[in-house]
């Protein structure tokens, strides 16, 4: 297998979706093509690679497909963190910021203990809302939040430098504008 392949040519750009004015990456393009999500896959993981990680931390719903991959590749735990009322055990929950709005995210528990070292995982960080909610909500069961990492970074929405200011250090493959 050669690691030459273009991944970022692997995501499509679909237009006006979920609505006029967006240009919504579609990753899905990325993940069903071998080379692309191997190669994805393992340079999310490259700074990594020896250091003890604990956990790994993805985010419904793409997060969950890239964070079981990259924990896999660590040989870490996975631990899902999802829209509120989905997880049958006791949980932790944080409201964050959407574009319109705010919601809920919770995760168990018990899933980290104090001091672990963990990787958020997501697909795209955009306005980075989403993450800074789930960087508190694992702050606050006691988790050491090593790096987050996502596929796609759009710049010009902050996201990226908003964690930098919380000082997690942010990986992440390709940019988009
Ligand atoms: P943020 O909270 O503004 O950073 O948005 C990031 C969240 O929205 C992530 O969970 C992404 O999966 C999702 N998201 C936003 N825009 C896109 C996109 O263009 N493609 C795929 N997911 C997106």
């Amino acid at each position: 297998m050669t690691f030459d392949h273009d991944i970022k040519a692997s995501v499509r750009t679909i237009p006006d979706y979920p609505k006029p004015g967006i240009m919504f990456r579609d990753i899905t393009t990325l993940l069903a093509d071998a080379r692309a999500f191997r190669r994805a896959v393992d340079e999310l993981v490259n700074p990594w690679a020896g250091n003890k990680i604990d956990k790994v931390a993805g985010m419904e719903a793409r997060g969950f497909i890239i964070g079981g991959a990259v924990a896999h590749q660590l040989s870490a735990g996975f631990v899902p963190i999802r829209k509120k009322g989905k997880l049958p055990h006791t949980t932790v929950r944080i409201a964050y910021s959407l574009e319109y709005g705010i919601d809920e995210m919770e995760m168990h528990v018990d899933a980290i203990h104090p001091g672990e070292r963990v990787i958020l995982v997501d697909d795209l960080i955009a306005t980075g809302g989403t993450a800074e909610g789930a960087v508190k909500l694992l702050r606050q069961i006691g988790a050491n939040v090593v790096a987050a990492c996502f596929i796609i970074d759009l710049p010009e929405l902050g996201g990226a430098a908003k964690l930098r200011a919380m000082d997690v250090p942010v990986r992440t493959l390709m940019t988009f504008e």
